[in-house]
């Protein structure tokens, strides 16, 4: 029997949504395309804000557990010219009211927090029409349901939203290509030195370079203003060759801050920016309304806090919990198999610790590099949506 709701993505919305819901004793299902909670590598750091992420977090009884995945640190932020001069240094002193996570971990937050069986996964949306008594929702296995509450959360080519608008997302003439810097500290000391603790920054004109500290990874996102043609000629190249044409574009730049790309520990990972034209909105009609989106994604906006709201967030520390002991490794990764127990529940190790690490997310390939298993898919910017169809673009 269905739910009296019915939800389309398992990402930070849908599942946000759902456990809220769950608090208050309405069951809900979510859909996910996605055949498992750990079929893709599912992105870097998130910073999320006191005045508007953080609240959703709250609604979802989930602040202690939030807390708990915070990287320390993690809000410091440095700008560099490209010649490496600091032209800004803003400390992380633990007052920030941005703190940074991983997407990954905050997805599996809230999957443990909500019953087996409600996300089914590998159900993905083809098609959604209205019906007398609700919206048919077709799957690509063939099989499909009628919802009588539906929300779309699948993202920036969502198969919802069509329902109430025709709005598709469009080429915003930029794409991040990502590398990924593993044991920076000791096999590229000048390069970890001269990002720092947190996030750097080092922007040019029509180009800028971004970088997260994660667990144990540089993650830098190569930002690019060119057409989109430019970067599918990127795609055909093989990852030495890629690496080289992106670094070509930074050549203006220190060294040590090209080298978060020439020296990618991984194939590099191409992400084309689509988003919304403007504000979107649509009239409420008789089938219900859902899914407003800005421009803006949430939790993202710069804006004023609310009064209320202010309240700064310190990553929780974990009395005498050892270093060795620290959860997960972000990017495509190495080690272990870390597959979730079914249904995509924490998974408790030996030592009685939660687990929350990321997926397998890659493998080696040629030159020790690691391939990310998400490497053909795009997304957008911040400021934009999320992309996760449309043509592959695997470097
Ligand atoms: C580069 C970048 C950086 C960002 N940084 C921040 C940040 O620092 N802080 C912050 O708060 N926000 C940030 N955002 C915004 C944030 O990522 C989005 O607001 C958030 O991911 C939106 O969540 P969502 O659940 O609506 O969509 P998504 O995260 O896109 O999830 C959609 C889900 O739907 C599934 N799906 C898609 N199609 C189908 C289908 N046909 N059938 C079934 N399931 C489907 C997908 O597999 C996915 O799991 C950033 C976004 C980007 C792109």
């Amino acid at each position: 029997m269905q739910t009296p709701v019915t939800i389309i993505g398992a990402g930070l919305g849908g599942l946000t949504l759902a456990r809220v819901l769950y608090l208050h004793g309405i069951p809900a299902t979510v859909y996910e395309a996605e055949p498992s909670p750990m079929s893709r590598s599912q992105g870097g750091l998130l910073d999320i804000h006191d005045y508007n992420g953080q609240l959703a977090v709250e609604a979802a009884g989930l602040m202690d557990e939030f807390r708990d995945l915070i990287l320390e640190g993690r809000q410091q932020m440095r700008i560099l010219d490209p010649d490496g001069t600091v032209l800004l240094d803003h400390p992380d002193d633990g007052t920030g009211g941005r703190p940074e996570l991983l997407r990954g971990e905050l997805r599996q937050m809230l999957l443990d927090s909500l019953p087996d069986g409600v996300v089914q996964w590998g159900r993905k949306v083809s098609g959604v029409r209205t019906v007398a008594d609700g919206h048919e929702v077709s799957f690509a296995d063939g099989t499909s349901i009628v919802a009588k509450l539906l929300v779309g959360a699948d993202g920036a080519w969502s198969r919802v939203r069509p329902l109430l608008s025709d709005a598709v997302p469009e080429y915003m003439g930029l794409a991040f290509v990502e590398t990924y810097l593993y044991d920076a500290d000791t096999r590229h000391p000048a390069t970890a030195k001269i990002v720092g603790g947190g996030g750097m920054g080092s922007p040019g004109p029509g180009r800028r370079i971004m970088v997260h500290r994660e667990r144990d990874a540089l993650h830098t996102y190569a930002m690019l203003n060119k057409p989109a043609e430019w970067f599918d000629d990127l795609a055909r190249l093989d990852t030495s060759a890629a690496l080289a044409r992106v670094a070509a574009e930074f050549e203006d730049w220190a060294p040590e801050i090209r080298e978060l790309i020439s020296g990618g520990d991984t194939a590099p990972i191409l992400r084309k920016h689509y988003r919304l034209p403007g504000v979107l909105r649509w009239e409420r009609t008789p089938g219900g309304d859902a899914d407003r989106r800005r421009g803006a994604p949430a939790g993202s906006e710069r804006g004023r806090r609310e009064p209320g709201h202010a309240r700064r967030l310190r990553p929780r520390r974990t009395a005498g919990r050892a270093p060795g002991r620290r959860r997960d490794r972000a990017g495509p990764a190495r080690g272990t198999d870390v597959r979730p127990r079914r249904g995509g529940r924490r998974r408790i190790r030996g030592d009685g610790q939660a687990d929350h690490r990321q997926p397998r997310q890659g493998h080696r390939e040629g030159r020790g590099r690691r391939v990310p298993p998400d490497a053909s898919q795009e997304a957008g910017a911040r400021g934009a949506v999320n992309v996760r169809e449309g043509n592959p673009q695997g470097l």
